[in-house]
């Protein structure tokens, strides 16, 4: 029989949506903060993950239950994981639980052991195998294995499919062989390619240096233009610490871990690079974590949530276009990565380096109060140029497919110089509207308060928002009328109507209508490089990132929406996309032009960018933002709430708002309650309630506030509401 004299105590979290922690007890010896256990909750168990060893529990002794079993015998995470999670906690004011296990790779919430298990690793069967030179990929396959035997998996990240595997294999010169990950150390062996490595301009020198003397927590925001060798200063700030044995974080937005920018930091250096994305498998990215934590891997690339894996000796952090939007989670914890990859940096005092080539106007603003380090890179390696600006107005010109005459024509001049031209249009489908001409009834989704996306190549009515689709009405269920036709400009008409305006040049379209098949994205970009399109037309999936040297025409075929939006935002954000795709234009040695078509050509907003550029415009924002008391001069929390009828978001915000606004400080504003944007998605009723203050604690007391007086809401009962702590979409 044992007594409770050989049982302690455990604070646990639970990965459930409430906000508080648990304790069990446990029999004696504990296991360590950071272990998993198994618990009864409800009548189910759950992993559990061990925060503390309290003392005592609120709960009375008789109602503690105690634990199933102890899963870890040595921590899954270390104190300092553990308190970057307490601080991410506290900031966003999110059920711990929540926040705890989106550190935890999937198959360790399913309490898998925390252990690498043996798997295929492609092998080279002879070290100087040679294929026929025809067979690119092929090539590279081999020149990856050269380094050492790599999954399927990994290979897939660097581009290399089966096929190209099991022909190789086929061959008799690779084979499959299963075997624990190799966890060699790679530090001594770590080398620099120097033959990669060109030879610094003079502000990349300058950043390099002055991120090579950081020392301890120092945040960088590197601004350079498209093209000004950003990536370079990554790979040289990189050297002095990987060559200390510390491992490097380089955060990329979700779509720009492409093949070839693992490839470039592989060929750079001689140690084990590893990358973390949506793509992978359960048990690739728990081999991915383990290695990170236990230092196997020198250098990890990743999207967002990578940012949260444990490192060995992390020894700096990279974030590549830091002002992208999908660093923000934007349902449960909604965390932002660039921010919380901030503390991580400042709490195991480390270098930063945020880079981008429109930096958020937050960044901008840390960087000229002196928060980060500016370095700034102006000019392009080389002979590359940058590209000229010029606004088409759009007023009383025949447009066709959207194209103004002026437009055809320089596109004419480009093609027949063998150049490629890229059109960018943010509206993929064939238009965004579906209208009957006789009756004017529009194809409205059931669900949404939004139009149905008429995709014409599939007969489809297609929701963007709730991802509704329908099939074509053959005629109009008002009138009967078969009258039926499209309104606005979506990608595809655009694709249509080329072929019949330039049918002797090849076009080609990018959206995420034709790239969903795997690996049809990479098909299409190798494509265009080759030059098998001399018309590209994309939505800004073609915007980011992709080296097109051919191209020396870049037209944005619609920006007015962008003008006229009602969220503060949406200036800073088409700013942004905008110099993007002028980024796109003129990369190489050829000259390149950017048009912007608007009917409203005279816009402030597009002749200070066009003419003045990014940073000027950002700072004319800044100061209207300042003027406005909006972020970053005050900080936002906001409370979004939906439920099936709207009177039950707005019975429960009212309540909310009436209670909590007589005991708010002065220096908080509560705004609301009002409806979102799009009122009803996916038939539900949106609903919101804005809080901003000056100060970040004064704002965070607000909200504490505003949870405790929730719990005691009935009204909250009918809603599903969350917290989002610095909103980036309103
Ligand atoms: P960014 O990341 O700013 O868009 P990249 O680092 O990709 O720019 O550099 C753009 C191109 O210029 C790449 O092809 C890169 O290899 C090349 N490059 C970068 N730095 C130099 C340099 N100092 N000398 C010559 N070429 C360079
Ligand atoms: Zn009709
Ligand atoms: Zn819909």
């Amino acid at each position: 029989m044992t007594t409770l004299a050989q049982y302690g105590l455990l604070r646990v979290v639970l990965p459930v949506p409430l906000r508080r922690e648990f304790d069990y007890l446990c029999p004696l010896p504990l296991p360590a903060r950071g272990c998993r256990v198994r618990v009864p909750f409800g009548n189910r168990t759950l992993v559990a993950l061990v925060l503390d060893h309290p003392t005592a529990s609120e709960v009375p002794p008789d109602k503690l239950k105690p634990l199933d079993s102890v899963l870890d015998e040595e921590p899954v995470l270390a104190d300092a994981d553990l308190r970057l999670l307490a601080w991410a906690t506290g900031y966003y004011l999110h059920a711990p639980g929540e926040v705890y296990f989106q550190a935890l790779p999937t198959l360790l919430r399913k309490g898998e052991t925390a252990g690498y298990r043996s798997m295929d690793y492609w092998h080279l069967l002879e070290p100087d195998a040679r294929v026929s030179a025809q067979a690119v990929k092929q090539q590279q396959a081999l020149t990856l294995l050269r380094q050492g035997p790599l999954t399927s998996g990994e290979l897939d990240a660097r581009g290399i499919g089966s096929p190209i595997l099991q022909a190789l294999a086929r061959k008799g010169v690779i084979e499959k062989r299963e075997q624990l990950p190799a966890r060699d150390d790679w530090r001594p062996a770590l080398a620099i390619n120097q033959d990669d490595k060109p030879r610094l301009g003079r502000e990349q020198a300058l950043a390099v240096s002055l991120l090579h003397q950081a020392e301890g927590f120092v945040p960088f925001l590197l601004e350079g233009i498209t093209g000004s060798g950003k990536t370079e200063v990554y790979l040289q700030a990189m050297e002095p610490v990987l060559a200390a044995g510390r491992q490097v974080l380089v955060l990329v937005p979700e779509i720009g871990l492409t093949p070839q920018t693992i490839a470039r930091f592989q060929r750079r250096f001689r140690a084990p690079v590893s990358t973390l994305h949506s793509g992978m498998s359960e048990r690739e990215r728990l081999d991915t974590w383990l290695a990170c934590r236990d230092g196997g891997t020198a250098i990890l690339i990743g999207t967002r949530s990578a940012l949260l894996t444990p490192f060995r000796q992390l020894g700096l952090i990279i974030i590549d276009e830091e002002h992208d939007t999908s660093f923000k989670q934007q349902d449960g914890f909604r965390y932002h990565a660039r921010d919380l990859a901030l503390l991580r940096a400042r709490q195991l005092d480390i270098p930063i380096l945020l880079g981008s080539a429109t930096p958020s106007f937050e960044s901008l603003h840390n960087a000229a109060t002196g928060k980060y380090r500016h370095l700034i890179l102006s000019q392009r390696p080389g002979t590359a140029t940058v590209a000229r600006h010029l606004l088409l107005d759009s007023k009383h010109v025949q447009l066709q497919a959207g194209l103004s005459p002026q437009l055809l024509q320089l596109m004419e001049q480009e093609l027949a110089q063998g150049n490629q031209v890229m059109l960018f249009l943010n509206r993929r489908g064939y238009a965004p509207a579906l209208l009957c001409h006789d009756c004017g009834w529009l194809a409205d989704c059931e669900r949404c308060d939004a139009h149905y996306t008429w995709h014409r190549q599939q007969s489809r009515l297609h929701c963007h928002h709730c991802d509704h689709q329908r099939p074509l009405p053959p005629r109009c269920p008002q009138c009967g009328s078969q009258q039926l036709m499209g309104t606005g400009l979506g990608t595809e008409q655009v694709e249509q109507a080329l072929a019949g305006l330039f049918p002797q040049y090849a076009s080609i379209r990018i959206d995420r209508d034709n790239t969903r098949r795997k690996g049809s994205f990479q098909q299409h970009l190798d494509g265009i490089r080759a030059g098998r399109y001399q018309i590209l037309i994309g939505t800004q999936m073609l915007a980011k990132g992709h080296h097109f040297p051919d191209v020396t025409l870049v037209a944005m075929l619609d920006v007015d929406g962008a003008l006229f939006a009602s969220d503060f935002r949406a200036t800073e954000r088409f700013a942004q996309l905008y110099i993007q795709v002028a980024g796109r234009a003129g990369r190489a040695s050829k000259p390149g032009r950017v048009v912007l078509q608007s009917h409203h050509p005279e816009h402030a907003l597009l002749q200070d960018l066009a003419n003045q550029g990014y940073r000027h415009f950002a700072q004319g924002a800044l100061r209207e933002r300042q003027a406005a008391a909006l972020p970053p001069f005050s900080f936002q929390a906001l409370f979004r709430v939906q439920a099936t009828r709207a009177q039950y978001c707005q019975e429960f915000l009212q309540q909310l708002a009436g209670q909590l606004a007589p005991g708010l400080s002065p220096g908080v504003l509560c705004l609301g309650p009002m409806s979102a944007q799009m009122e009803r998605k996916a038939g539900q009723y949106r609903y919101q309630l804005l809080l901003q203050a000056a100060s970040r604690r004064e704002l965070a007391g607000a909200c504490r506030q505003a949870l405790a007086l929730i719990e005691t809401l009935a009204s909250a009962r009918k809603v599903r509401w969350s917290l989002d702590i610095d909103p980036v979409e309103l």
